[in-house]
């Protein structure tokens, strides 16, 4: 693989804003777990940090955070690879974009969790890509993947349809190099975020009563990780609170 690239570091101003979104952040995360009767510790803040520049991440390394979601590779395996090589601090990197199959290999070598997999055959070539990755010195674990729900069968949001939910659960905790921890929902605009949380909660149960070890679960973002918490999300995934609006093309 190629050097990963240097990073420059955030300007003042930038900082000064991410250390406010994010102490605002933290204190909604804190103040719905609480609200919800849950330690705020059992909830994970995922920071979405997809299309912002590899200097932003490294600010938020130093701000405390060590857990991040990409969406879009090649962007993604880039940039996990010039922070890491920019910080001392471990640091996790997620997978939160629908993997497309072709880029399941490369996925595999810098994801730390995959929340987005939809379909048997993008696992199969996870499990490869895990298995190449540790042939070549690049991963030594499984690969932790989380199965993307889809409540309304809308094609766009990704993530697999309740009736098909069950097989696909199935399918990854049969194949070696990936582990099965959890579930992912992306809550439709249609309805309140209340409704959708409630359903995705239920299927959530359901995926758990099958596979007892898969109880993660990723649910909320910005704009409705209250209902989320309280529909007992294990990992909120923020964003644009964080990062602000996210520029049109990525860096
Ligand atoms: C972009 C994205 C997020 C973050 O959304 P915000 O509204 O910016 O917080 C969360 N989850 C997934 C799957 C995403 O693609």
């Amino acid at each position: 693989m190629s050097e990963p690239e240097t990073v420059d570091g955030a300007s003042p101003e930038r900082v000064a804003a991410l250390t406010e979104n994010l102490a605002a952040a933290r204190q909604r995360l804190g103040d719905a777990a609480r609200d919800a009767g849950r330690d705020p510790a059992e909830v994970e803040l995922l920071v979405v940090t997809k299309f912002h520049p590899a200097s932003d991440v490294v600010a938020l390394v130093e701000l405390g955070c060590r857990s991040f979601g990409e969406s879009r590779e090649p962007e993604a395996g880039r940039k996990a690879a010039a922070v890491r090589a920019a910080v001392d601090e471990p640091i996790r990197v997620d997978m939160i974009g629908t993997v497309q199959r072709r880029k399941a290999t490369s996925v595999a070598r810098w994801a730390d969790r995959v929340h987005s997999l939809d379909r048997d055959a993008v696992a199969d070539a996870l499990a490869r890509g895990v298995e190449t990755a540790r042939e070549d010195g690049d991963r030594d674990s499984p690969l932790d993947v989380l199965v993307q729900i889809n409540l309304d069968g809308d094609p766009n949001r990704g993530g697999v349809v309740l009736d098909d939910l069950g097989a696909l659960a199935d399918h990854v905790a049969g194949l070696d190099g990936l582990r099965l921890r959890g579930s992912m929902v992306i809550a439709p605009q249609s309805h309140t975020p209340a409704h959708w949380m409630e359903q995705a909660a239920a299927a959530h149960a359901r995926l758990v009563a099958a596979h007892p070890d898969a109880t993660e679960f990723s649910a909320g973002m910005s704009g409705d990780l209250e209902d989320a918490v309280r529909h007992g999300s294990t990992c909120v995934r923020v964003g644009t609170a964080i990062l602000g609006d996210r520029p049109l093309r990525s860096p």
